[in-house]
């Protein structure tokens, strides 16, 4: 199933959830979607993601989503050190 996300339209066609790590679980009416590209929140309703405000959710999600969005921040900051590092291998390599 695929979903487009509400901020950035990127276009995710495998979902994870917190209790169910299956690649392939598909949105239930109502869950709570942490976008992968851009870090966007939304909310999985009538088929589609919607915009939401992390401030009216529970204390509970406001916490998971804030350690999604630690690991989240990490995971991208050691890709972005992983293809400086390759760019700038392949820059030293041309170079000789
Ligand atoms: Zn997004």
């Amino acid at each position: 199933m695929k979903t487009k996300c509400p901020y950035c339209n990127y276009i995710a066609d495998q979902h994870e959830t917190l209790d169910n790590l299956n690649p392939n679980a598909i949105p239930k009416e109502g869950e709570i979607s942490f976008c992968i590209k851009c870090g966007g929140v939304s909310q999985f309703f009538k088929d589609e993601l919607i915009k939401i405000d992390i401030e009216s959710l529970d204390e509970e999600i406001k916490i998971q989503i804030k350690e999604i969005e630690m690991a989240w921040v990490k995971t991208r900051n050691l890709t972005k050190f992983r293809d400086m590092k390759e760019s700038r291998n392949k820059v030293m390599e041309n170079d000789n």
